[in-house]
């Protein structure tokens, strides 16, 4: 297969300011969390993060760079400049010479959009450097070993787009929002920084902690 021309459309320094693509997931997993990691640089790794980072390392350890020279890519460099986002794919597939990009992910599937949305944005930035219409991707979930594909529809695209906006008003918040309590909140790797039970529900806290200080009564 030729070669598809990468490098010229995908500049290496010019879209390093932009936040990672990743963030896109960040922000709709938690917004705070997005805050505190990516503003504040607040950084607590548990199992979950861990075997995230490793199965991705394991993803990444083949690169192809910014270079397409075969029927699958992988490690390559993105960016968009009307998301004003960039990142790596884990690994683009080129069926018929339409790229297909798949993101690895290690729970199973999730009940929320944000890796699809992460997905889509990387379509987005393939579409942007090659001029080409990206109709579909996969998230392949590494602990059932499936994937699942995900097709880039109007609607996803849009939330991609008004995700993308939502991500960069964030960042500039001189404060981190406050908690949403959500059952999601216990996995997350930062609940013991975050204390959303304590933000968002400070008068039951209150009222426990000096239950716990006072004298019984004679
Ligand atoms: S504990 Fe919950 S509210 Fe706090 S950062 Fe994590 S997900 Fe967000």
């Amino acid at each position: 297969m030729t070669p598809l021309p990468l490098s010229p459309s995908l500049p290496a320094a010019d879209g390093d300011e932009y936040p990672p693509l990743s963030a896109l997931n960040d922000l709709l997993f938690c917004a705070r969390r997005c805050y505190l990691h990516r503003v504040e640089g607040v950084w607590v790794e548990n199992a979950h993060t861990l075997t995230g980072s490793l199965d991705h390392r394991r993803v990444h350890a083949v690169k192809d760079g910014d270079l397409v020279t075969g029927r699958t890519a992988r490690g390559l460099r993105l960016v968009s400049h009307a998301l004003r986002v960039q990142g790596v794919a884990d690994l683009v597939e080129f069926p018929g010479g339409v790229p297909f990009p798949v993101e690895y992910k290690r729970g199973k599937r999730r009940t929320w959009d944000n890796d699809d949305v992460q997905l889509c944005a990387q379509a987005l930035c393939l579409e942007e450097a090659l001029g080409v219409t990206v109709p579909a991707g996969a998230v392949f979930h590494v602990l059932s070993k499936r994937r699942r594909d995900v097709p880039f529809t109007p609607a996803l695209r849009e939330l991609t787009r008004r995700s993308a906006a939502r991500l960069h008003e964030l960042l500039r918040l001189a404060t981190a929002p406050a908690p949403v309590l959500h059952k999601k909140c216990r996995q997350c790797s930062l609940h013991a920084v975050c204390l959303p039970e304590l933000i968002a529900a400070p008068r039951e806290y209150l009222r426990a902690s000096e239950s716990l200080f006072r004298a019984p009564a004679p």
